[in-house]
């Protein structure tokens, strides 16, 4: 056994090398303050230019002779080993962000650390901390992962739960990211057609037998446009070294050009997806060799969903396939299985086919409603099983897509946050236990009520459609569900121990509290002023959006004059850019 701390002292030292990365020597500092914290013993941490002081935990594989103790066989760039070795333990990734990450992972196993939120986290208090032998290597599930939540950005959040997001503040010091230039639809910044469109019309898309220029794509066989989109894709990688995706997809129109040199490759490739592999790849092979650390990422979506026939996409390309028209009351497969000709079944053909072809496969999910950002979207069942689907394919990349406006806090945003970052890391961890560790941790005393509040809202789903753009008429919500959640949101109150708590699920109360009003009969005589009271709760909360790309104002205008919301005029801004 390896006694660590034993009433407020310690007999280890935690070492770095000399010049160890700074991801390192934050994950050094971050082991020393979370042992702190947990036993009351303050491990004394130098660089190994001291002499040994043995036992000793070694951070990082450069610390002292590691890399002469411990094979880093089986660790992928982003994995570590821990392992107890003589008398000394030894954390180390192959990369800085690998040590990290074994930091957490040695800290959530043997002091029970976990981080909820930004601002929520926990070590269990032991006085005593001992240690069995250990050896253990871990490497992610995927190599991309995103949770496209606003909360989970917090660097602190991210790292703690081993997100790699590109949108997440992950400085070097915590060990970076996967960072994209370019995150979206790209094909208008390639290509503008402001600037090009009156001299050169035929860069664009031809849609029924006339060139576009607004709500357009690029003319992707006309040879200009590829040497255009060349020289722009260089510029970009030059000018933004510390990126390591491009993106090289389609603008958000289903405007693919139909001109008879597009029209036959997209006929030979059984897909619109043909013209953009094809352009995409072009675009790789040149740059792979001046750039070997660069993908070019691109979007499997909508008109170019299905995988082409014959060209596969270069080794240096992403394809992001996302999977928009689905539904998530059930696992896609499930789904599938049901209805042979629905969309599951058609997104688990496509999800095949380019798993079958593609080396970078990536999946743009989706985990919220989108129309509704506070109405209860129960997907989270659904959304574990899904995740080993996509391991099973081969999926490389997975950003599961939520409230990300300024103010972020949807229905359930914060429990989906953490369940999602600890699956994607490893989507065979079991989903309830994940679910009960967070509301323990993040409820206490009201956890229970919260349990039966999760439970009912996944049970109500049963067998109706749970889609991303569902209005609040949804049968889902029937007045005895919603009178049942709203009781169980009220007792939860009632044992919240602390204030904190209770604005918690507060704030979780407003997503009952939205359903109700948006369904209540429009001339009930209290209506206008229940929005009202309701408005001024939700900003009490800084939530700056509660229906995605709108006016949070217009969202109580909306509220006030259409019953269940379906009222779209002045929804959507067209200014918005997602970042
Ligand atoms: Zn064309």
């Amino acid at each position: 056994m390896y006694l660590i701390a034993d009433g407020r002292r310690s007999p280890f030292h935690i070492v770095t090398g000399q010049n160890a990365h700074e991801a390192v020597r934050f994950a050094a500092s971050e082991l020393q303050k979370y042992i702190y914290e947990s036993t009351g013993a303050c491990v004394p941490f130098f660089s190994d230019r001291c002499p040994r002081r043995s036992p000793e935990i070694m951070v990082g594989i450069d610390a002292r002779d590691a890399k002469e103790r411990i094979s880093m066989e089986g660790v992928g760039p982003e994995g570590f080993r821990i392992k107890t070795d003589n008398e000394d333990l030894i954390i180390a990734g192959t990369t800085p962000r690998g040590t990290l990450y074994g930091v957490y992972t040695f800290l959530e196993n043997f002091v029970g650390f976990r981080c909820f939120t930004s601002d929520a986290e926990k070590v269990d208090r032991m006085p005593r901390l001992e240690l069995p032998e250990i050896d253990m290597v871990e490497n992610p599930a995927f190599e991309y992962r995103e949770v496209y939540f606003r909360d989970a950005f917090d660097g602190g959040f991210a790292a703690k739960n081993k997100l790699n997001s590109n949108m997440a503040d992950l400085s070097n010091m915590r060990g970076g990211k996967m960072k994209f230039y370019n995150f979206h639809h790209s094909f208008h910044d390639l290509i503008s057609a402001d600037e090009y469109f009156d001299s050169h019309p035929e860069y664009f898309s031809l849609v029924n037998g006339k060139r576009r220029k607004e709500g357009t794509q690029l003319c992707l066989t006309n040879p200009d446009v590829f040497e255009l989109s060349l020289a722009k894709v260089r510029e970009w990688i030059e000018e933004n070294p510390d990126c390591t995706v491009f993106s090289v997809a389609q603008n958000d129109y289903s405007t693919p050009c139909e001109c008879e040199n597009c029209r036959a490759v997209d006929e030979r490739e059984g897909s619109h997806s043909g013209t953009i592999i094809n352009f995409v790849n072009k675009i790789a092979e040149n740059i792979e060799k001046d750039y070997p650390h660069v993908l070019l990422h691109t979007f499997a979506y909508r008109y170019s969903k299905v995988a082409p026939r014959n060209i596969k996409p270069h080794k240096n390309v992403i394809v992001r396939l996302c999977n928009i028209e689905c539904s998530w009351e059930k696992p896609l497969a499930e789904l599938a299985a049901q209805s042979p000709e629905g969309e599951a079944a058609g997104f688990l053909k496509n999800l095949k086919e380019w798993a079958r072809i593609c080396q970078h496969l990536y999946i743009w999910d989706y985990a919220v409603n989108f129309s509704n950002y506070l109405q209860p979207f129960p997907n989270l069942y659904s959304m574990a099983e899904n995740l080993k689907l996509y391991k099973a394919y081969n999926v490389k990349g997975v950003l599961q897509q939520g409230n990300f406006s300024h103010g972020g806090k949807g229905a359930l945003d914060e429990l989906k946050s953490y369940v999602m970052a600890r699956l994607l890391w490893n989507p065979e961890r079991d989903v309830n236990r994940e679910i009960d560790d967070f509301l323990a941790g993040y409820y206490g005393k009201s956890s229970d009520c919260m349990k039966a509040y999760i439970t009912l809202l996944h049970e109500s789903v049963g067998d109706i459609p749970l889609k991303i753009y569902d209005s609040p008429a949804s049968e889902i919500f029937s007045e005895p569900v919603l009178e049942k959640a709203d009781r169980l949101l009220e007792a939860a109150i009632e044992a919240a121990e602390d204030e904190a708590v209770k604005r918690r699920i507060e704030k979780e109360r407003l997503a009952i509290t939205y359903v109700h009003l948006a369904r209540m009969e429009m001339d009930h005589p209290q209506r206008n002023e229940l929005i009202d009271a309701f408005a001024e709760q939700v900003k009490s909360f800084r939530i700056t959006e509660i229906m995605e790309r709108t006016n949070l104002d217009l969202s109580f205008e909306i509220m006030k004059r259409s019953r269940y919301c379906l009222d779209r005029t002045g929804r959507y801004s067209l200014y918005y850019i997602m970042r």
